[in-house]
């Protein structure tokens, strides 16, 4: 096996006991394997090995790297997990099965327009910037019901769930069981919560969906500076 499917069986070992400590279905919970920085033939260990669930942040990077694998293994399934640009909407909405990080009224827009143009409805989650961090993208606790109804009921958005990534220096526990309250209260069924970190907090928390990079594909070179 490789290093990659060691990982993978460690990583979905622990989600399923976080799962049956909560008594919950470890089946119920979703492992998105963040792939941004590595190259191609680190997703084929995993796809290798039966993973299909990837995970990329930035739309350019998930261009030059997913096209052929998708075309290779038609039922793998890519989220887009980064800020976008409206400028890059069509390009997500063309390349990506569920994007994750609709955290703005311009981006619900575009989005929508181009999910008409396209004839293809990824399933959308609203980010929350739950710690209210400048900083952060994401939509205020506080906007959050006005916002997630706009979205369904102005723009035709096909909103399934929420999505939060904690201050990192913050108990991870405290933000997690606020977006699953507010997800409880708009009826969204989804929960992309929980990285490298924290995962199995956010599985105990309800996550169904958990993002995990590092602890898959190991250290990820340093970020690129951007001017
Ligand atoms: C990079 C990233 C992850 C994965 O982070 P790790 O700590 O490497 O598991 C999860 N979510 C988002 C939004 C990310 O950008």
């Amino acid at each position: 096996m490789s290093e990659g499917a060691d990982r993978l069986a460690e990583v979905s070992r622990r989600i399923a006991e976080a799962a049956q400590a909560a008594n919950r279905n470890p089946a119920d919970v979703t492992l998105v394997a963040v792939s941004k920085t590595h190259g191609a033939d680190r997703v084929r260990e995993l796809l290798d090995v039966g993973h299909r669930i990837f995970g990329e942040n930035r739309v350019q990077e998930a261009q030059g790297k997913f096209p052929e694998l998708k075309a290779a293994w038609p039922d793998l399934e890519l989220h887009l997990i980064g800020p976008l640009q409206t400028n890059k909407a069509r390009d997500a909405v063309a390349l990506f099965d569920v994007i994750q990080s609709v955290d703005r009224e311009k981006l619900a827009v575009a989005l929508a327009k181009e999910m008409e143009r396209l004839g293809r409805q990824p399933a959308c989650y609203i980010q929350v910037n739950t710690g209210e961090e400048p900083q952060k993208a994401g939509i205020l606790p506080k906007d959050l019901d006005a916002f997630v109804a706009a979205c369904r009921d102005q723009h035709q958005l096909p909103v399934v769930g929420l999505m939060c990534i904690p201050p990192v220096d913050e108990e991870p526990a405290l933000h997690f069981a606020l977006l699953a309250k507010m997800a409880a209260r708009n009826g969204l069924a989804k929960l992309s919560m929980g990285m490298s970190s924290d995962y199995e907090t956010a599985v105990r928390l309800g996550a169904t969906h958990v993002r995990v990079g590092s602890a898959l594909f190991g250290a990820r070179p340093p970020l690129p500076v951007h001017a």
